[in-house]
């Protein structure tokens, strides 16, 4: 039986979003439990899933239940306490000090960066979606203002940001060229956006001359740049967002001083550790699955740690909407990360240092010497009392 209640080492999440502080009602839980917009064939229930049983098993005694208490009871009892208190229960059990949060998706029903800070007693600090900031800027601009106006806007943008995130794999996949576009080819593309959109009122970018601009436009600010990869939701076509497709990027930018994060990963956790072990500059997460897979997390958890160096996998749990995505992703990847060293250390491939040493780069000092906060701070009060319960 794994111990989910192993926490000796606060987490530093590096990539999620916020949580619905309202009522959640059953079916819009069952639409925020999975990466669908639908609900499963008629007569089955999408609960009935790996992150189904994990929320049973884990969360349900956050909230004070038994564990494995049906579905149902539990989704009652969680109405019956509120959102916020929910929230607050689920979110603190994790022991985390930092969220870096994804603003990008416009849902004014998720928790702000502050908002999220205060219901989980921890630091947040805020990633700015390129995309986003782009179609901000279109909706009231023209083309030739875009095309030069965006590098500054972005850059006024991040100012306070701890980084950057793309969505390319969604708008139109990793097979584009690595090199910065050309301002002819911008402007052409540019132009062509402004026409098309104004005459639809859509401003949805996905030109991948305008995609690739905006990414240079995110590598000149030095800012480390998060790319979506692997699995999310039916916008991705799976194939196309392969990380190992980013092989030119890489090359590419390996002297710039920039850092790339791969999110998710999930298959491709092996093509991204093979990539952060032979570039520098890229690292990888298993964000996401690290609650979807539920019981299975743990083989998710082994594949990022095979061939990448450890300064180069990070702790994520790509967390929306739900705080049982905080909660089933932190006491996951706890219990399998050390279960995980246990087996190192047991089978005498490394010591019990060792295995403290590389825990804790992976949970939180990874991410505290990519993004560069500042570290000289007290750890978060919340993950010191954690720490100190175990
Ligand atoms: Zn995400």
């Amino acid at each position: 039986m794994p111990d989910f209640t192993e926490a000796r080492f606060p987490l530093f999440d590096h990539h999620c979003h916020g949580v619905v502080d309202a009522p959640v009602g059953d079916d819009e839980f069952r639409i925020l439990a999975s990466e669908s917009d639908w609900p499963g064939p008629a007569g089955t229930d999408s609960l009935d899933s790996p992150f189904g049983l994990a929320v049973r098993r884990i969360c349900a005694p956050l909230i004070g239940l038994e564990p494995l208490v049906p579905i149902q009871d539990y989704l009652a009892h969680r109405q019956s306490i509120g959102a916020p208190e929910a929230n607050q229960l689920l979110l603190r059990s994790t022991g985390t000090s930092d969220y870096l949060l994804d603003t990008g998706i416009p849902d004014p029903r998720l928790l702000s960066p502050a908002g999220m800070a205060e219901r989980a007693n921890a630091r947040s600090h805020e990633i700015v979606r390129i995309e986003r900031v782009a179609e901000s800027l279109a909706g009231e601009s023209s083309a030739a203002a875009f095309v030069s106006g965006f590098p500054d806007v972005l850059g006024a943008r991040t100012k306070d940001a701890a980084g950057l995130k793309s969505i390319i794999a969604y708008r139109h996949g990793f097979d584009i060229p690595a090199e910065r576009p050309s301002k002819h080819e911008v402007q052409r593309a540019a132009d062509e956006w402004f026409r098309t959109s104004e005459a639809t009122g859509n401003f949805r970018v996905t030109d991948p001359v305008l995609l690739r601009a905006g990414l240079w436009a995110g590598i000149d600010t030095g800012l480390p740049i998060q790319l979506h990869t692997g699995y999310g939701d039916g916008d991705v076509e799976l194939f196309r967002a392969d990380p190992s497709r980013l092989n030119p990027l890489f090359q590419a930018t390996r002297t710039l001083g920039v850092d790339f994060m791969l999110l998710h990963c999930y298959p491709f956790i092996r093509e991204a550790g093979i990539l952060a072990q032979i570039f520098p500059h890229v690292y990888l997460d298993v964000g996401l699955v690290s609650h979807y897979l539920g019981p299975s997390t743990g083989k998710a958890i082994r594949e990022a740690m095979e061939i990448a160096p450890f300064s180069k996998v990070l702790y994520s749990s790509d967390a929306f909407g739900l705080a049982e995505h905080y909660a089933v992703s932190a006491a996951l990847w706890r219990a399998e990360f050390a279960a995980l060293m246990d087996e190192w250390v047991g089978s005498g491939w490394a010591t019990p240092d060792d295995a403290d040493r590389i825990t804790s780069m992976v949970a939180r000092g990874n991410a505290q010497r990519v993004y560069k906060l500042d570290t000289q701070e007290e750890l978060h009060q919340s993950a010191l009392e954690l720490t100190e319960k175990s």
